[in-house]
């Protein structure tokens, strides 16, 4: 364990905001977590976990603790003809756990290459990218219960997951410190290649037979092309969620905007680009001081140089706002504003 006081978070959100915590503390696995939170932590002062700080936006300096997995390893559970279970620990890179599946010929989480963040984010949003999410390959989770120390298990259901949403981002949000994920991949791919511009990728390489080592890196050029580096310019990928109409209100964007980009989900609702509205309202490359609309995507804000996070926080608001006059849709946030 390693305990830090009055420490700069600057290099641990990828907005690069400034602020401070009053503690930070490092943890290096599941025992020493429990005895942690059992003995150590100040329960009357905020706290919150974090894991690469790729998902969030501090807008004030954080008056409490700030707790990090720090542990590693990928571990084969189980196994079938078909399938592997792995289990891996919280304080993993996520892409990290991406480049041994590949390397393993382990299937499944190759759309989901160079998301950034850790394993032990990767459930609270159901991460997701190139047709595939999280939950697809999702078997389970081991955490630590904040208020007793107590270690429980969650399976894929109790998840509850949605579309950039699970449980650990409603009712148990800050509640459990994510421990381990347990993932189960197959030994026999399916390809995923329809979403986006996959396929066209992929006619741009050279390789004999389609695996899923190339599926990374058709994935991984079409990223580095389309999303800014937070090591160059802060951001936190997309800032809101696409979000969902319903029909009506969609016959009606559809009338007035003939070129609206929407996907028919099929229960009656449907899914609006959040990038294709802030581009038509005018917004894309839109900046006010520090804080910009980034030039080639519109659905991520970019911390261009010492931006505050309240700062960038009231852009924010400002392109919801403009967007919600236009188009009469609000949009909720994609990051967690801290
Ligand atoms: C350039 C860029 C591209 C991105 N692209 C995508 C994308 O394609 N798809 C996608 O889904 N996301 C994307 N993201 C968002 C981000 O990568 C994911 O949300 C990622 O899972 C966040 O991981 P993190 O470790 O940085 O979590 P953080 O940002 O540190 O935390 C995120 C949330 O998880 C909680 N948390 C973290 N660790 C734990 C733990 N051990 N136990 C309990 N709670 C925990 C935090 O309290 C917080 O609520 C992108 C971000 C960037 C900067």
């Amino acid at each position: 364990m390693e305990i830090k006081y009055n420490y700069s978070l600057k290099n641990h959100n990828t907005f690069g905001v400034q602020v401070n915590c009053k503690t930070f503390v490092r943890l290096n696995s599941q025992q020493e977590a429990s005895n942690y939170v059992q003995n150590q932590l100040d329960k009357t002062l905020p706290y919150l976990l974090i894991g690469e700080g790729s998902n969030l936006l501090f807008t004030k300096n954080f008056e409490g603790t700030i707790i990090q997995m720090q542990n590693k390893g990928f571990e084969l559970i189980d196994e079938t003809n078909k399938n592997v279970w792995i289990k891996a620990a919280a304080g993993e890179i996520w892409d990290d756990f991406v480049v041994w599946s590949v390397e393993k010929n382990y299937a499944g989480a190759e759309n989901l290459s160079k998301i950034p963040g850790t394993m032990g984010a990767a459930p609270i949003q159901n991460i997701g990218a190139y047709g595939v999410e999280l939950a697809e390959i999702f078997n389970g989770l081991e955490a630590i219960e904040i208020e007793t120390g107590e270690l429980r298990r969650f399976y894929l259901r109790e998840l509850q997951f949605g579309y950039r949403d699970s449980i650990f981002k409603q009712k148990f949000k800050n509640k459990y410190i994510i421990t381990a994920v347990i993932l189960k991949l197959n030994k026999f791919p399916f390809f995923k290649i329809e979403y986006g511009n996959i396929k066209a990728e992929l006619e741009t390489l050279t390789y004999e037979n389609l695996n899923i080592g190339v599926i990374r890196q058709a994935i991984i050029n079409i990223r580095s092309r389309k999303l800014p580096d937070p090591s160059e310019l802060g951001n936190a990928g997309s800032f809101f969620k696409n979000p969902f109409i319903d029909v009506k209100k969609h016959n009606d964007l559809k009338k007035l905007f003939p070129d609206l980009v929407s996907y028919d989900l099929e229960n009656d609702k449907y899914k609006l680009a959040a990038g294709w509205l802030i581009d038509k309202a005018g917004l894309k490359g839109y900046s006010k001081g520090k804080v910009a609309v980034h030039k080639d995507q519109a659905l991520i804000i970019v911390n261009m140089g010492d931006a505050g996070g309240q700062e960038i926080l009231d852009f924010s608001e400002e392109i919801r706002n403009k967007v919600y006059e236009i188009f009469g849709v609000m949009f909720e946030l994609e990051v967690n504003v801290i």
